[in-house]
């Protein structure tokens, strides 16, 4: 039986996440997941979302429906912000706690984003998270850069399809190791 894997693009309906010049991070949350997702399914695993349109569910409710899923793993998409504009840069992945599969899975996505040219803010625990605490499987969530740095944007933008392959092949390796 195939590998399960939910994709949960962060925020939706009225809840824009993080915004910047018109930009919303659930848009971006949700184009990335879906391009996560498609190359995902082409490698070979079942993959489901907690969200496909522009909807809004709570944190809590977004990790219900991964238990619900019975999916293996839960992986979160989110953008990252800061108090003013191109304060910070770079990629950073949270998990509940640094151990396991999940830990490594973060290490290995943050590296190869890295290599994309991100600035590697490292693997940061997060206990406090609903969609990292309260699911039952290996979770994290990746803040693809910072929403409010131009650069990140540039990146996010012009190098969105080897971002998604970064992604995908990073969970991928991850996985093949761990089996
Ligand atoms: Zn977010």
């Amino acid at each position: 039986m195939a590998t399960k894997i939910i994709l949960d693009p962060g925020h939706g309906g009225f809840d824009n996440g993080a915004t910047y010049e018109g930009r919303t991070e659930k848009a971006d949350n949700l184009n990335l997941a879906l391009a996560v997702g498609d190359l995902l399914s082409d490698l070979g695993y079942d993959v489901e979302y907690t969200r496909t349109t522009d909807v809004y569910d709570s944190p809590l409710r977004k990790a219900q429906i991964g238990n619900e899923s019975g999916a293996d793993y839960f992986i979160s998409f989110h953008r990252n912000s800061s108090a003013t504009p191109s304060q910070y840069g770079g990629v950073q992945t949270l998990v509940y706690d640094d151990s396991g599969v999940k830990a490594d899975m973060a290490r290995a996505i943050n590296s190869a984003l890295e290599q994309l040219g991100f600035r590697n803010i490292n693997v940061d625990e997060r206990p406090d998270l609903a969609v990292l605490r309260r699911t039952n499987m290996p979770a994290l969530l990746i803040e693809t850069g910072f929403i409010n740095n131009d650069y990140d944007n540039y990146l996010f933008d012009y190098n969105f399809e080897q971002i998604a392959e970064a992604i995908a092949n990073a969970i991928d390796e991850t996985l093949q190791n761990e089996g």
